[in-house]
């Protein structure tokens, strides 16, 4: 069962809120401003990794229950994309409020469903909410070119909602990531089904609450739960005309073939390998410490998870002292006090580490820290892994899969040109950072790799959201961002108008056949 605490935070959150259970209930769809239990034959469990314990059962949608989600967001956007921009500015001021109040509910909720520390859940909440401020610019960042392009005559270009638009959320950030696409594609005029991941859909139903707070009129954003048939409905309705998605490449590969192929516009953010290359004049503790908390922060499940350290030169004699420190992190509930790691989100994914962890042995790598047999007294049944560091090629299976558990995969280098030619040889480019006190050897760096985003002494380079996300190669799918200005473009389409005013009657009674040009 749960611990005293995860107990009391479930209950809470359980009373507190209307869309999501943590005491064993049923998780809500959220259509048309009601929370409505599903009619769904088939359920799937949300059960906290740390203990096992069932917290909600969540809905394999119905067909009907979809549909009326999607007819309610296209009954609400013939208004919602009428309504000014300040009063979808004051919706983002209003759910920031909201957010800022509610964030431990929110990080309770992921504690308990996701698994990750108290703490890592505040982040993962903090930068949801940074998508929201930066959202609240939209009045300024929404204007859009007009010029007198010949006399009397105006062009202008209208940058207008695309109408109903989709998101599909992975496990790892539950409330971040539902937090880039409703934010932006709300202040932009659209409407919004959300599918957030069924491992953990508990903050979505929070900020579907915090939404309805922040004076959201019905139908603007809908949360319908499934898995693969529900995704399939999104990819195929034709009222849905976007299609956000971050996760998996397996599963994002297949949404954006079949939502492009009907004709939607699909922006999809997927897996990652991100290499961390240490140079021998790096500052040592700055360089160490930053690549222990990228590589086993939230137990290494996010898509900019240091996955592997690249040790160039002399640095390398640094690798016992980084195992040294890797074993000092706490594994524990993410509840308790001190704890530095959580639990993996399933048993699956545990096996699944473990069994990648076991493959270094059998192609002849090192385990030089072991985590696979980690005991967390007080957890027995959580899916724990310890931090786990293993010395590899690039031509072992821990390097080539992506990983996504606390697994630091460590590869050596003589020179920068050859962690260099590492990264570039790499099919995924999310994220890369480099440790020196070198500008010079940053310099390089930073033109000659390869990867979307790069930090220079700075180990998980996301950045924040007044840029936008920038991955690149095999890690995105489709060409415009999540936020940011890029964000702004995927949520909106443009209208050139063309208009011509001229106070003197026009002269001559012949018409003109000749291509205008209007020089
Ligand atoms: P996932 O692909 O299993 O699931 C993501 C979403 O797709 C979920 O909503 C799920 O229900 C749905 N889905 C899963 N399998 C499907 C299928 N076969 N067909 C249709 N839909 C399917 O991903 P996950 O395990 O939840 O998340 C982890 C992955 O997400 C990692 O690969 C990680 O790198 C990636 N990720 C990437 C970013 C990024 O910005 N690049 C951010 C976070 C996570």
């Amino acid at each position: 069962g749960l611990s005293t605490t995860a107990r009391s935070k479930a209950e809470q959150l359980s009373s507190d809120w209307k869309g999501t259970s943590a005491t064993g209930g049923k998780t809500k769809n959220f259509i048309a401003g009601d929370f409505v239990e599903s009619q769904a034959t088939e359920w799937h469990d949300v059960l906290d990794p740390s203990t096992q314990t069932l917290l909600s059962r969540v809905p394999e949608t119905t067909s009907a229950e979809f549909d009326q989600a999607v007819g309610a967001a296209s009954q609400a956007y013939k208004t919602w994309s009428r309504t000014s921009v300040l009063t979808r500015q004051r919706f983002a001021i209003e759910l920031q409020h909201q957010i800022r109040k509610h964030a431990d509910s929110l990080a309770s909720s992921i504690v308990l469903e996701q698994g990750k520390t108290f703490a890592d859940a505040h982040g993962d909440v903090l930068r949801g909410q940074q998508v929201v401020e930066s959202a609240i610019g939209i009045t300024s960042n929404l204007l859009g070119d007009k010029i007198e392009v010949s006399k009397d005559m105006d062009t202008e270009v209208r940058r207008l909602p695309l109408g109903v638009c989709a998101s599909i959320s992975p496990f790892n950030f539950p409330a971040m990531i539902p937090l880039w696409s409703i934010p932006m594609a709300t202040v932009t005029g659209n409407t919004l089904i959300l599918k957030p991941s069924e491992r953990d859909p508990g903050a979505a139903m929070i900020i579907a609450e915090l939404c309805e707070r922040a004076g959201l009129p019905p139908g603007v954003v809908n949360i319908v739960h499934g898995t693969v048939p529900t995704v399939n409905a999104i990819c195929d309705n034709p009222s849905i005309k976007a299609i956000s998605f971050v996760g998996g490449d397996r599963a994002g590969k297949y949404i954006y073939e079949r939502g492009t192929q009907n004709g939607k516009r699909v922006q999809a953010n997927l897996g990652a390998k991100n290499h961390a290359v240490i140079m021998p004049d790096a500052n040592k503790n700055l360089a160490l410490n930053s690549i222990l908390g990228a590589a086993f922060g939230a137990a290494g499940q996010r898509c900019m998870a240091i996955s592997v350290a690249v040790l160039v030169g002399t640095a390398q004699s640094w690798l016992p002292e980084l195992a040294e420190r890797a074993k000092a992190l706490k594994v524990n509930g993410g509840f308790e006090k001190g704890a530095d790691l959580g639990p993996l989100i399933s048993p699956a994914a545990k096996q699944r580490v473990t069994g990648l962890i076991s493959s270094v042995e059998e192609e002849g790598g090192k385990i030089l820290l072991d985590g696979r047999n980690v005991v967390v007294p007080g957890y027995p049944n959580g899916n724990f892994i310890g931090p786990t560091i293993v010395e590899a090629v690039t031509t072992m299976k821990c390097y080539k899969e992506e990983i996504f558990g606390p697994v630091l995969v460590v590869l050596t280098a003589d020179t920068l040109d050859d962690a260099l030619d590492i990264i570039n040889a790499n099919k995924y480019g999310n994220g890369t950072a480099i440790f020196t006190q070198s500008g010079a050897t940053a310099r390089k760096f930073e033109h000659e790799v390869n990867v979307g985003q790069i930090g220079i002494n700075v180990p998980i380079p996301v950045p924040l959201p007044m840029f936008s996300w920038s991955g690149n190669k095999a890690s995105v799918l489709g060409d415009l961002g999540f936020y940011g200005k890029s964000g702004i473009n995927f949520y909106t389409q443009n209208k050139t108008i063309t208009s011509l005013w001229r106070a003197e009657d026009a002269t001559g009674n012949r018409a003109s056949v000749d291509m205008p040009t209007h020089h």
